[in-house]
């Protein structure tokens, strides 16, 4: 084994703390009445972790029916197109529903079925998340509503009907801007009114805690397949890791397990939208600043009276106001760094895979794949980037044939 695998140095603290905070980022900020409900979710969690028969069914399910492990694919023609640093994919495209989401509500199901729930709700934007929600939910026979906002609904129609298809009710939210920031807001009402029999499943590393760690923790298997796989393909640490950023739950997913080896860079990428000048992005780490949102403390869109901005991304897996509290703490630790590439250079991206590769990426995925144009040009033939492909593209085929009519 080379020498870069043995520096492993503690530098991040095991977080968050017991108040759910990392750093300043984080913590707990909701009703009183929501507040067993969080305690009590935070108890079973733990309990569950240290239960070999409740690790061991995590385990068999994620490899029986998620697919895991997910490849960790050389992209040689990739690599060859851009002549420098060799590029790695993990697929994440190739889990069942055909993004990560799922690596996450396999967890939060068995959480629930352990806890007695006999009820699950969801909020989902592009409808992944409510997908991926709807088809645990089937699979334990639980009953499952998912919170969805009108335009979305419109939208995003291909997922509403396997929403459907799987049993679950997909609930219109018609209120505010009738997308994911006000599902969220109808869920957690939802939850408030009926947390006795029902378990809420968060889509990424947002929320309250202990979700933010929990979904990380759930995610995580990305990271810690990819750094297995890569020791095995390359023995030695990638020098890059990048990945897309809508709520933060594939790229902490990806990053975590790799967190305390200084030489791996770690980048996030965010939605720049139509652009950061014009105001119609989904850059909350770029240009937003630190603010409370949806029970967190976390970097947030905000206008200066603390009124949450309308986000905007051409990819709807993207167009979230905030972003998940670990990423705001590694932000300003510098251990990560985050950039943002507009919708024209994603879509370029995205065609791009398509054409080299044979895999049409979700446009959330080409987001990262975009940021390559940037960072490869700075890389030597002999370093290592991994990006997350976090799903496949067939949800985003009518986007991608506007842009090829063009
Ligand atoms: C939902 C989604 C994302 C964004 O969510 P994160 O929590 O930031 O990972 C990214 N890629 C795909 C394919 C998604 O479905």
């Amino acid at each position: 084994m080379k020498h870069s695998l043995a520096q492993k140095k503690p530098r991040i603290k095991q977080l968050p703390d017991n108040d759910g905070y990392f750093g300043r980022f984080g913590g707990k900020f909701v009703p009183e009445i929501l507040r067993p409900a969080l305690d009590e979710l935070e108890e079973a969690y733990d309990k569950l972790l240290k239960d070999p028969d409740f690790v061991a069914e995590l385990d068999r399910e994620l490899k029986d029916y998620a697919g895991r492990p997910t490849p960790l694919y050389f992209a040689r023609n990739l690599t060859d197109h851009y002549g420098k640093a060799r590029i790695y994919l993990k697929r994440e495209d190739l889990a069942h529903t055909g993004a990560h989401k799922i690596n996450n509500t396999i967890g939060q199901i068995l959480l629930a079925k352990r806890m007695g729930k006999s009820r699950i709700i969801a909020e989902t934007g592009a409808g992944q998340h409510g997908v991926a929600t709807a088809t645990v939910a089937a699979k334990a026979g639980l009953e499952c509503c998912i919170y969805m906002g009108e335009e979305d609904i419109e939208r995003q129609a291909p997922n509403v009907m396997r929403m459907k298809m799987l049993g679950a009710e997909v609930r219109t939210v018609y209120s505010g801007t009738k997308t994911l920031k006000d599902a969220t807001n109808e869920a957690m009402r939802d939850w408030l009114t009926n947390v006795r029999n029902t378990h809420y499943i968060i889509g990424s590393v947002v929320g309250p805690h202990p979700f933010p760690m929990m979904v990380r923790n759930f995610q995580s298997v990305i990271g810690k397949e990819a750094l297995e796989q890569i020791r095995q393909k390359e023995d030695r640490l990638p020098d890059y890791l990048i990945a897309c950023v809508g709520g933060g739950s594939n790229a902490i997913g990806l990053f975590y397990p790799f967190l305390s080896f200084e030489t791996v860079k770690m980048i996030g990428v965010e939605a720049a939208g139509m652009g950061m000048d014009t105001g119609r992005h989904a850059a909350s780490l770029t240009a937003g600043s630190p603010g409370i949102f949806h029970g967190m403390l976390t970097y947030l869109l905000q206008d200066e009276d603390g009124q949450v901005q309308l986000p905007y991304s051409i990819s709807a897996g993207l167009d979230y106001p905030g972003v998940g509290a670990e990423h705001s703490y590694l932000k300003e630790t510098d251990r990560a760094q985050y950039v943002a590439v507009t919708d024209e250079q994603a879509l370029e991206a995205a065609f791009l895979l398509s054409r080299l590769e044979g895999i049409i990426p979700a446009l959330e995925s080409a987001h990262a794949l975009a940021y390559l144009e940037t960072i490869m040009p700075k890389t030597d033939r002999d370093r290592i980037v991994i990006v997350n492909l976090s799903g496949r593209g067939d949800k985003d085929m009518q986007t991608y044939l506007s842009f090829l009519e063009r």
